[in-house]
């Protein structure tokens, strides 16, 4: 299946955070929109791995996600190295995106920034004729190399180079964070108290997107990075 868009993130619940408003609007044009956490989160300090992975798949529900994979890489320690870049760039190749999404350019998680880099490199040696790799059933892939490349912003703050409003899809976005059970503010929980599961923190993400919306004169909008100048096809694209 070829995908519309393919967004890669360091951690389950990262893309919940940072762009699911955005997905889910995609999902509900009719966009085939997939995900792939490149670690299961096990050194997160509430939660199992298997717990992340059954929050991962309802929230995949909620957002109306055709794909979502775990490439089981080492939380942590994942390295931006040929190991890893192969592992990516066959992803690229087998579901040959319009458009990928990956981490933001650096973030308060080191995993974050280095997540942004090796999908950034994996996403040019995708390109390369001579890069070659071999699919789950032996055969050669072909290079695919998408040119729209988006980093979504999670923790701190970045100055974003556009935003896309997501008021519509605001209640699809909470709900699919809440599908996290494990990771986020819950007033019974007897797991140890986190940077993000405190109630102050869910304050935060909706306040961003109203800082965001507000900006453009939407109630909710999420933000991007780019990696080269934008363009659109006529000023009445701009909103
Ligand atoms: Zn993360």
């Amino acid at each position: 299946m070829k995908l519309n868009i393919l967004a890669f993130a360091a951690h389950p619940d990262d893309i919940e955070l940072a762009c699911a408003g955005t997905l889910a609007k995609h999902s509900e044009m009719g966009e085939n929109i997939g995900v792939i956490d490149l670690t299961q989160g096990e050194m997160g300090t509430r939660g199992t791995p298997e717990q992340r992975l059954d929050e991962a798949a309802a929230s995949a529900d909620i957002l109306g996600l055709r794909v979502r994979e775990n490439l089981g890489f080492n939380d942590a320690f994942f390295k931006n190295d040929l190991a890893h870049q192969t592992e990516i760039v066959k992803k690229i190749r087998q579901y040959q995106p319009n458009i990928i999404l990956a981490n933001a350019i650096s973030d308060r998680h080191p995993d974050h920034g280095r997540a942004s880099e090796l999908i950034s490199e994996s996403v040019f040696l995708a390109g390369l004729k001579k890069f070659e790799t071999i699919d789950d059933n032996g055969k050669v892939q072909e290079a695919y190399r998408p040119n729209k490349v988006y980093h979504y912003i999670q923790s701190l703050p970045i100055k974003p180079d556009f935003v896309v409003d997501v008021s519509g899809q605001w209640q699809k976005k909470m709900n699919s964070i809440k599908a996290f059970d494990s990771q986020f503010y819950k007033p019974d929980s007897e797991e140890p108290e986190t940077y993000i599961s405190s109630p102050r923190f869910m304050k935060m993400i909706e306040a961003r997107a109203m800082e965001f919306g507000q900006i453009i004169g939407v109630d909710y909008a999420e933000g991007f990075t780019v990696e080269r100048y934008l363009g659109v096809k006529d000023l009445n694209g701009l909103i």
